[in-house]
């Protein structure tokens, strides 16, 4: 999608931090890291939300969980480490592209569930 930053991320049209990359999947750090390891994994296609995955596009918004333990341990994330996808505005999402937030680096405190 032409005006989602994140699919821009991807493509290497705006800067980050990359973490890892492959053919369908791009990790970077977060521009307002809430953990002291905070990073993003998302898929390079333009998936909104975990309401758009479907049948389709299941393998990539697997993949994307696949390759989460490979950059924690590269990481440091030897303690462990918490996975959070918000999806709409009561989760508070607010980048409309399928993102799984990565945090840890520090033990992590109150849990909502
Ligand atoms: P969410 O609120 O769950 O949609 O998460 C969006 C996340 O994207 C936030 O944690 C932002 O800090 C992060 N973010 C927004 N723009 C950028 C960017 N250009 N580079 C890295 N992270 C970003
Ligand atoms: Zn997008």
């Amino acid at each position: 999608m032409s005006d989602c930053i994140f699919c821009k991320i991807a493509a290497g049209e705006i800067p980050s931090t990359c973490l890892y990359e492959d053919d369908t999947v791009f990790a970077f750090r977060d521009i307002n890291p809430q953990a002291p390891v905070h990073f993003l994994v998302i898929p390079k296609e333009h998936i909104a939300s975990m309401n758009d995955v479907n049948a389709e596009n299941a393998a990539v918004a697997a993949h994307c969980l696949e390759v989460i333990g490979g950059i924690a341990e590269k990481e440091g994330l030897t303690g462990g480490y918490r996975v959070i996808s918000n999806c709409g505005p009561d989760a508070g999402q607010t980048v409309p592209h399928l993102h799984f937030h990565v945090l840890g680096g520090k033990p992590l405190g109150e849990k909502i569930i």
